[in-house]
């Protein structure tokens, strides 16, 4: 069963999703500081992803 990671961006709630945590922290970093000239610590990013189940039918 795979797993699925999504973020959400909190200025423009863009969504993203990646296969691992980790890329879906990146993500977030690089969105935030590409798009919003923000920097979002490891720490902060990672309260945005949020780990989808995909159980299937
Ligand atoms: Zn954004």
């Amino acid at each position: 069963m795979a797993e699925k990671f999504s973020v959400k961006c909190p200025v423009c709630n863009g969504t993203f999703s990646a296969s691992s945590e980790q890329d879906a922290i990146r993500m977030a970093q690089e969105h935030a500081s590409e798009k919003h000239d923000m920097s979002l610590t490891e720490q902060d990013a990672r309260d945005l992803v949020t780990r989808e189940q995909q159980s299937g039918h």
